[in-house]
């Protein structure tokens, strides 16, 4: 049962649309490099949407739209629906941090003239992948007096970048013949910062021209490390990829194309739903969803109970049947086919480019081991709600089965008895520094998670 083409569809009204949306969605790229930037850039949208903090307000009404900052590094949208809360909601959830070297609490050190910031990867990347690349450094620090300093090194046209040097060509023959996995080690990850000794120092003298260099423009001291988040991603923005700029090259599409379709899928939600309306923005997914701001934390179920109360409907009994009756889509990226690596997938069961939004009924590795595996019954439903809203949409699963897998959020929502499925835009080179996806995609991720949103 071969998928279509969503681009053979399209009006020349829709591809205007498509390309529209594309910038808008670059826009969001490009400030949002990490967990805490695109918080702050959802914000910013749903503010200007309407959207006020939750935590502001005392009481709630249908229609009324509200936001949950948590920590800054996970955010959740809702729209108040027409029925009662205990009827469940629609949620679409994705992540919002992504694959990067984060930079050590005891980071800074000079070798052969060179100054380093030593860094620990995050998320399952190939280490190879960051050497000789232009980084950008992203983050805060936190100051004893409570101050946070925020870090935007690398962006700019005029900002220096930071890089990791790779062996050069003529003296890799030992390298070259190294398994990809120990190519480049995790202690080999560490980024250029300085190559000009200050004149006056007595020793590490590159390190302290740095350290100059980081009190005169940022006002850190070198014990400030211990209390930083300082995230190396790569430099510059976000591009249009193909003759036919069908594409988007950029830096965290998984999940940032997810989120930011969930984004684009509430606005598009007018006046007051039949239910209510959630989207979340989670972080820590590409370490295992921990944490305070991961989707282990209860944020979710905190927020439910808070709204609860503000309608006036809150009991522990109300909670958990509001909390098992939601319907979801864990948005998250699935593994684009690659004609390159065909020896990956199996084509009957894979996301290509340029085919719609994908469904995965379950992911997982080593026979579905950690999937959410969704009921066929929802998917029955999906599917009705989709073609009824003209969505081109797919199915597929991580690759061939035991070449490998991964996981996402779905299986923790779950664990409230809610309808869960997997749902995503294609990437090629997922978790690579640059990844790609195709901007039909985007497209019909938005129309399917509105679609949902109103119709689940
Ligand atoms: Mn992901
Ligand atoms: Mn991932």
């Amino acid at each position: 049962m071969e998928r279509i083409n969503a681009w053979t569809a399209y009006t020349e009204k829709d591809e205007k649309e498509v390309f529209a949306l594309a910038e808008r969605y670059k826009a969001y790229l490009d400030r949002g490099k990490t967990e805490r930037e695109c918080v702050k850039e959802t914000v910013r949208l749903a503010e200007a949407e309407g959207y006020k903090d939750l935590y502001s307000l005392k009481s709630l009404k249908p229609g009324d739209r509200v936001y949950v900052n948590t920590m800054g590094k996970a955010v959740q949208l809702f729209i108040i629906g027409s029925e009662p809360l205990e009827k469940g909601m629609n949620i679409i959830g994705a992540h919002i941090d992504s694959p990067r070297l984060d930079v050590k609490q005891n980071p800074l050190y000079e070798d052969s003239d060179l100054a380093y910031l030593d860094t620990h990867y995050y998320g399952g990347i190939k280490k190879y992948h960051w050497v000789n690349m232009p980084l950008a450094l992203h983050g805060a620090v936190a100051k004893k007096d409570g101050t946070i300093v925020e870090i935007s090194i690398g962006e700019d046209e005029s900002d220096p970048v930071f890089a990791v040097s790779d062996l050069l060509a003529h003296l890799s023959q030992d390298q070259q013949d190294k398994k990809g996995r120990v190519v480049i080690e995790g202690e080999a990850l560490d980024i250029i910062v300085g190559g000009k000794p200050l004149k006056d120092a007595e020793k590490d003298r590159v390190k302290a021209a740095v350290l100059g260099v980081l009190k005169e423009k940022y006002g850190i001291e070198e014990e400030d490390f211990l209390s930083a988040e300082i995230e190396a991603v790569p430099a510059g923005k976000s591009r249009d990829m193909g003759l036919d700029r069908s594409m988007i090259i950029g830096y965290g599409h998984d999940d940032r194309v997810c989120a930011y379709a969930e984004i684009e899928a509430m606005f598009k939600v007018k006046g007051t739903p039949k239910y209510t309306c959630c989207c979340i923005l989670a972080d820590k997914e590409e370490i295992g969803s921990v944490g305070a701001t991961g989707m282990r934390a209860r944020y979710f179920e905190n927020a439910a109970a808070e709204i609860m109360e503000r309608l006036g409907c809150y009991s522990e009994l109300s909670l958990r049947r509001c909390l098992s009756a939601c319907r979801m889509l864990s948005c998250d990226v699935s593994a684009g086919y690659d004609p390159g690596f065909a020896e990956a997938f199996e084509k009957k069961n894979a996301a290509f480019l340029g085919r719609g939004v994908c469904f995965n009924k379950y992911t997982g590795s080593r026979g579905k081991s950690g999937s959410n595996d969704a009921n066929a019954e929802f998917i029955g439903r999906l599917r009705a709600i989709m073609d009824d809203a003209g969505v081109a949409f797919q199915t597929a699963e991580l690759g061939r089965v035991d070449k490998g897998g991964g996981g996402t959020i779905a299986y923790i929502c779950a664990l409230y008895g809610m309808e869960v499925i997997d749902s995503g835009v294609p990437v090629l080179s997922m978790h690579a520094p640059w990844e790609i996806i195709n901007k039909a995609d985007l497209y019909e991720a938005v129309k399917g998670y509105n679609a949902f949103l109103l119709k689940a």
